[in-house]
């Protein structure tokens, strides 16, 4: 049996204000010091972050070793529309998406989806290919009568991970629905799954295990993000709609100091990736908010940070199978 050390990556998203774009660059670099596998950046659904996300993209690929992530939407967007960004990205030298549908605006007038011409992120998946494949490089001529698709790119070229949902997408009527929908993520071309946050490690390992068992062959990696502050849990489980870790939001809520809930997040956040790699998860993706000094934390406590040798957690090296 094939042992491979457990991996991991992060998530960031554009900064919104002077002060955190000023700040972001050395985050970024601490970051990347602990050499992830990726460093994704969020993108925001009507595209208002266009622009600051490819910069902090550009930032990544231009100052570490470490490969950017570029999330990509496409609600609202017609065709031609999602098909220049992705063009954008690709001139931009980006080759990992996340690939998601994004969520429509709450107004939408009744009888409409606010959809836009690409109706799933599976369509999205689809089209990044596509693109990747019909790209002709920057000052390279397409030769007539050869088809460019063959000689200029591949599906190998991109990687696109989607969103998984182990405890369903508010949309979805059953577990076998989520299922379905990482199948057809799966063959429009997604070769990675990372999921939405969730707070009981059974609830990933059972939906990765039957999303296994009905043929979905791409690793799925948890999303983990170290809930570092009560205010912090009740934003989080306002924005991902999932059950409230009572015994966590406890904790928090009594503990008076900042440093004391920092480190219950930390220390939670540590059991619970330890459980979910135990469990068989592939690697951990970490949720930054735009700090690095707790996840960074979680992972020298784990051990997998690169010459951690004396984690808290007392293990040098994790593997999984
Ligand atoms: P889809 O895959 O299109 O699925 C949405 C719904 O449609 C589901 O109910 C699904 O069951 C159904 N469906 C999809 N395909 C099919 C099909 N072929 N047949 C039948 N039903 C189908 N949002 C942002 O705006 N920006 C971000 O950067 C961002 N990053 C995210 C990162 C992660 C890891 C996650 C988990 C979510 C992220 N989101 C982001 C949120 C995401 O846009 C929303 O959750 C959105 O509601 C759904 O996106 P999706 O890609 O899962 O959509």
């Amino acid at each position: 049996m094939s042992c491979t050390t457990a991996r991991f990556s992060f998530e960031l998203y554009p900064p919104r204000s002077a002060a955190a774009a000023a700040a972001l660059p050395a985050t970024i670099d601490r970051l990347a010091a602990a050499h992830p596998d990726f460093i994704s950046v969020t993108y925001g659904a009507n595209g208002s972050s266009r622009t600051t996300s490819l910069d902090v993209l550009r930032y990544i690929l231009q100052h570490t070793d470490v490969s950017p992530m570029a999330h990509l939407t496409c609600v609202g967007s017609s065709h031609a529309e999602a098909n220049r960004l992705i063009r954008e990205f690709l001139d931009a030298g980006i080759r990992r998406f996340l690939a998601v549908r994004g969520d429509p605006p709450a107004d939408v007038p009744a009888g409409e989806t606010g959809l836009g011409d690409l109706r799933s992120s599976a369509e999205l998946v689809q089209l990044i290919h596509r693109v990747q494949a019909e790209r002709v490089p920057y000052g390279e001529l397409p030769v007539p009568g050869i088809d460019a698709r063959a000689v200029l790119g591949s599906r190998e070229h991109v990687q696109i991970a989607v969103a998984a949902f182990p405890n369903g997408h508010p949309s979805s009527h059953s577990v076998s629905q989520d299922i379905d929908t990482l199948l057809a993520k799966q063959a429009a071309g997604a070769n990675l799954g990372i999921t939405q946050l969730f707070f009981h490690p059974e609830d990933y390992l059972s939906f990765a295990q039957k999303a296994k068992d009905a043929g979905v062959a791409f690793p799925i990696l948890p999303g983990i993000m170290p809930v570092t502050s009560a205010a912090r849990l009740r934003r989080m489980l306002e924005l991902s709609g999932e059950d409230l870790p009572s015994e966590l939001a406890i904790q928090l809520e009594i503990e008076p100091t900042e440093e004391g809930q920092r480190e219950i997040g930390i220390a939670w956040a540590t059991d619970f990736a330890q459980r979910l790699l135990d469990g068989g998860a592939p690697g951990i993706h970490l949720y930054t908010f735009n700090q690095h000094q707790a996840v960074l934390a979680v992972l020298e406590r784990i051990g997998l940070l690169p010459g951690a040798g004396t984690g808290v957690a007392g293990t040098t090296s994790r593997t999984t199978h």
